[in-house]
């Protein structure tokens, strides 16, 4: 089956979000089945409030939105359908931002670049070998063992950068 990558990076405002949203559904359906675990009606609400945007979203924005639905969740709840997310690999956890990104190739585990605008918010995720070819290689010159290979990069981006020239 063709597997399409959802969006460009920093794709432009009038572009057709719900359709990245359809397609962030559908994929995590398909990887959760390869997967053999189970994408509860929360689990996928979760998800799919994660790609509200391409901006991560903090959990306690999650958790306002599923109390909105009249759910009585709390906290652990969404701390618990995150962390299933993220083992899935269709979440990404942003550090810096203390908030998650719906991962737009969750088929196969990856090292990820995160490139972060700090005027709009944005946020890209690349994944490219050369990345994390470069934490391998430094990482054993000093003899240290990598955990977590996901590089978050701040800075603007092409539509915000364009606005301030
Ligand atoms: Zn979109
Ligand atoms: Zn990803
Ligand atoms: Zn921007």
């Amino acid at each position: 089956m063709a597997r399409k990558t959802i969006s460009t990076a920093f794709p432009s405002p009038r572009h057709d979000h719900a359709a990245c949203v359809d397609e962030a559904l559908a994929q995590a359906e398909r990887v959760c089945a390869e997967q053999g675990r189970r994408l509860t009606p929360l689990r996928r609400r979760v998800l799919e409030l994660v790609w509200q945007s391409h901006r991560p979203v903090t959990a306690y924005a999650l958790l306002e939105r599923l109390v909105q639905d009249g759910h009585r969740a709390q906290a652990p709840t969404v701390y618990r359908s995150l962390e299933f997310l993220m083992e899935s690999g269709l979440v990404h956890r942003v550090e810096s931002m203390n908030a998650y990104l719906g991962c737009n190739q969750p088929w196969h585990g990856h090292d990820v670049g995160i490139f972060i605008c700090r005027v709009c918010g944005d946020v890209a995720e690349l994944s490219d070998t050369a990345i994390s070819r470069g934490i391998e290689r430094g990482a054993d010159r000093i003899g240290f063992t990598v955990e977590s290979r996901v590089v978050e990069i701040s800075g603007t981006c092409r539509a915000c950068s364009g606005a301030c020239n």
